[in-house]
């Protein structure tokens, strides 16, 4: 018998006699942990794998929003899980860049249209709760509908260790499970990837983000307004109305960490004179709505997506500033390679770990990097005095506003299209 009958041989025997054996782990339930929960659940029940969702409870509220683009809102509505968030989000039809920074050269407001694309939005702005709730919602349908091959667990990771023929999990409860194959959808500061060796990269940008909802006198007409400051850029992104107010939207302020620390500190009328003032009046009087909260701006990339038995996904393997709505894009794309790197290399029911891991991390590298690379330049280059910086800037976006086809090119891939 060779080594890969041998090792199917011995995974089947466990899966039967141990039940705390698992042909995967996923580890982490944010909104990416469970949407590869979602994805891999239909596998395993196709293939007879056990799947095992290492999830505890979060309870601290998420008040910020995501854009997602329409390539995203199609994944997802395939999961069953865009319905219930369609009320609930706002369509992006154009994305405007405005040059705040009060310098000698400005760049001229660039604005780009879904129509030039020939669509009718770009994506949809969805608040993270609705987000969260329609998935864990989904994610009880599942569970109940795959109870075989399905079981979740309500406990952090406090450790893991390689052994031969598997990777041995530690719960915070001291239980400790097993599993051939482990995605560690565990955020920035990932377990799983320090355990694992992975080499990452990481740096600061000295830049705090203040997220809240707000009210405004004008209608957004499903713009979404940029404003580029010399700390960082000021973000709307349209709402949906709701019973309080007809014209809303969600804000990411990106700011110096002492500024933001200030900002947040004042009284919501101060706070609200002081946005109307940061978006020049363009959307009339504002109200800012409960809860404020701050986000520390940092950048990873990793050396690889995968080693030995885990594959990193999410955060867990990238980490960008919000310009340009592109971080839970990106994880989604690698939710999509990892399902189909999974699903190429299976002989049968037999999961090639090595062969994921290669698919996976080949087929994700240069995506994450790109993105990664681009958005870090376009947040330097805020932050940048260099006349030399400024002027690449500014020659650079003037030339987007005039030339349609380099516009197009970079909707296309801002929206995440790849070829
Ligand atoms: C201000 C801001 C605005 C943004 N806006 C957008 C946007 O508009 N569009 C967009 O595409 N992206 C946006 N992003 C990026 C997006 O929010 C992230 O990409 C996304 O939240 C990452 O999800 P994740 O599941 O990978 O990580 P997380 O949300 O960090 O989830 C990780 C999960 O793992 C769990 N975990 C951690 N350690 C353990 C352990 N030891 N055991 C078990 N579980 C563990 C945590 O509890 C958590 O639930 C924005 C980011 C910020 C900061």
């Amino acid at each position: 018998m060779d080594e890969i009958a041998i090792n199917h041989t011995f995974h089947s025997t466990m899966r039967k006699f141990d039940p705390q054996y698992y042909d995967i782990a996923i580890v982490g339930g944010g909104l990416i942990g469970i949407i590869t929960a979602l994805r891999i659940a239909d596998l395993c029940e196709q293939k007879d794998w056990r799947m095992v969702f290492i999830a505890p409870k979060n309870e601290q509220t998420d008040n910020r929003t995501t854009a997602l683009f329409m390539k995203s809102i199609k994944m997802i509505d395939k999961l069953g899980v865009w319905e219930a968030c369609h009320s609930h989000s706002s369509p992006l039809k154009i994305i405007r860049i405005i040059d705040d920074r009060s310098r000698l050269i400005k760049t001229p407001i660039i604005e780009f249209n879904a129509k030039e694309m020939n669509q009718e939005a770009f994506g949809y702005n969805i608040p993270n709760s609705i987000f969260l709730k329609a998935l864990n919602n989904q994610l009880s349908l599942y569970k109940k509908l795959y109870k075989k091959s399905f079981q979740s667990i309500d406990e952090p990771l406090i450790g893991a260790e390689s052994t031969r023929k598997s990777m041995m999990l530690t719960l915070k409860n001291r239980n400790r499970i097993n599993a051939r194959f482990v995605i560690a959808v565990d955020g920035r500061r990932s377990l799983l990837r320090a355990v694992s060796n992975i080499d990452c990269h990481e740096w600061q940008y000295e830049q705090t983000a203040l997220t809240f909802s707000f009210q405004h006198e004008l209608p957004h007409n499903f713009v979404s307004n940029e404003f580029h400051t010399k700390s960082g850029p000021i973000t709307q992104v349209p709402l949906p109305k709701n019973h309080t107010s007809h014209h809303r939207s969600s804000l990411v302020w990106v700011t110096k960490p002492d500024r933001a620390y200030q900002l947040k500190a004042l009284s919501h009328i101060t706070l609200s004179r002081n946005l109307e003032i940061a978006l020049h009046s363009i959307l009339g009087k504002v109200v800012i709505e409960e809860p404020i909260q701050s986000y520390p701006i940092l950048g990873m990339t990793v050396k690889s997506f995968g080693s030995n038995r885990v594959a990193l996904a999410g955060e867990a393997a990238h980490v960008l500033p919000p310009i340009g709505a592109q971080g839970l894009n990106l994880g989604l794309r690698d939710i999509d390679d990892l399902t189909s790197a999974i699903k190429t290399t299976t002989v049968g029911d037999f999961l090639n770990i090595k062969n994921v891991i290669q698919t996976y991390n080949k087929a994700r590298k240069v995506d994450a990097s790109l993105t990664t690379s681009c958005i870090d330049i376009l947040n330097r280059s805020l932050l940048n005095n260099s006349l030399l910086v400024q002027l690449t800037r500014v020659l650079t976006l003037s030339l987007a506003q005039e030339s349609s086809i380099l516009r197009r090119f970079l909707m296309h891939y801002g929206m995440g299209n790849r070829c």
